[in-house]
């Protein structure tokens, strides 16, 4: 981990993106691609990427990141924005229940980075692309009068009967939801927390070494394609399916919703690890509200039938944390001593004025 101070081009040796031009840049950032999948025709190099898509149902899905919106890069390494940036759009395939395949990455970027800086973003793409055997087949590049943005799309596929939509929970169903939560929040606040005593003494390098869990978790997050895979393994079909970016209580809100069924989630079940609650602890904030509220976790929540019990519930992967009642009932957390709390839906909210 190290804190960087602005990208800006004062190093001679560095080469600016000016005196590269537009495709001579696509050129050296994308000639070392490869394709993989058998429904990838064409990649690279035309007008349009050609996909052969003869089997099952296509999943299509594309997010948006701006520089000072949904990252920093004082303390977000390129390599890791890439890799994350490819993450949270194959997290959305795999919380449909099924594979991504294909990505494209538009970049809008101002002649503040380097060449060298764009190498490091998109070898975190390509390492994302190959540790999930996706390829990527086309993007499009422009400049942008400041800062950086990232929009990346993925394609993935599944057959017909295995998607997993978030409308099909049924009253009864288990609430179960993979790893654990509140991390990357955590990691968020010690960044901050770090960043602003860099500004001040930017001599200063922080050791994070008992943060580094967390800090993984917000800058090196991991879409669940482990989750997918055991699913498929135990003959499991969840009847709904979400992954988590916006925090559990907003997700579980739309499984809700989508689903006509209230929740019961219990507080105990909830799975933290024990760095995170120290971190609260450190921070004077309670653990379950950055378990409910924070974001970016990008494990799945999703319900299965109360017959799959057996195969689930001591599955190191997975924790069940409640169950599917009555939509009138609502979503309700329970703590300890029985006491329900309504859940609100609080989330990342982007357009709220602050920073996430
Ligand atoms: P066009 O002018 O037709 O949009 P471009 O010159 O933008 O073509 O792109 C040429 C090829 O390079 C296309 O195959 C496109 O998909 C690909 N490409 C452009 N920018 C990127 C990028 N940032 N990442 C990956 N592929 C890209
Ligand atoms: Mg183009």
């Amino acid at each position: 981990m190290y804190f960087c101070g602005m990208l800006e081009n004062k190093n001679p040796s560095k080469t600016s993106l000016s005196s590269l031009g537009e495709f001579a840049l696509i050129d050296h950032l994308t000639n070392t691609v490869e394709l993989t999948q058998s429904s990838s025709v064409m990649g690279i190099g035309d007008d349009a990427a050609i996909l052969d898509l003869s089997e099952g149902q296509t999943l299509v899905t594309t997010d948006l990141l701006i520089e000072g919106v949904h990252f920093d890069l004082s303390y977000m390494p390129l390599k890791h924005l890439g890799y994350k940036a490819v993450i949270v759009n194959l997290s959305d395939i795999y919380a449909m229940n099924a594979k991504p395949n294909q990505i494209t990455v538009s970049i809008a970027v101002s002649n503040r980075f380097t060449l060298e800086a764009l190498e490091e973003l998109y070898s975190g793409i390509q390492l994302a692309c190959k540790n999930h055997t996706v390829d990527l087949i086309g993007g499009d590049t422009t400049s942008s009068t400041s800062g950086l943005t990232i929009s990346i799309t993925a394609i993935g596929s599944a057959i017909d009967k295995q998607v997993t939509r978030r409308s099909g929970a049924q009253e009864n169903d288990l609430l179960v939801v993979s790893g654990d939560l509140g991390g990357a929040y955590a990691g968020l606040q010690i960044l901050e927390r770090e960043k602003a005593v860099f500004k001040v003494n930017p001599n200063n390098q922080p050791d994070l070494t008992n943060y580094a869990y967390s800090i993984e978790r917000q800058l090196k997050p991991e879409a669940r394609k482990d989750v997918i895979d055991l699913l498929a393994e135990l003959k499991i079909k969840p009847t709904s399916m979400i992954d988590i970016s916006d925090g559990l209580s907003s997700e579980i809100i739309h499984l809700s919703k989508s689903s006509k069924v209230g929740f019961k989630v219990f507080e105990e079940k909830l799975p933290i690890d024990h760095e995170v609650i120290s971190i609260c602890e450190e921070f004077k904030f309670n653990s379950t509200t950055a378990v409910l509220n924070g974001g970016e976790d990008y494990e799945l929540l999703f319900t299965v039938p109360q017959k799959e019990f057996d195969k689930i519930k001591n599955h190191p992967l997975l924790s069940i944390i409640g169950h599917a009642c009555d939509f009138a009932t609502g979503c309700q957390l329970v703590n300890g001593l029985g006491q329900q709390i309504e859940l609100t839906a609080q989330g990342w909210q982007s357009f709220s004025g602050d920073s996430n």
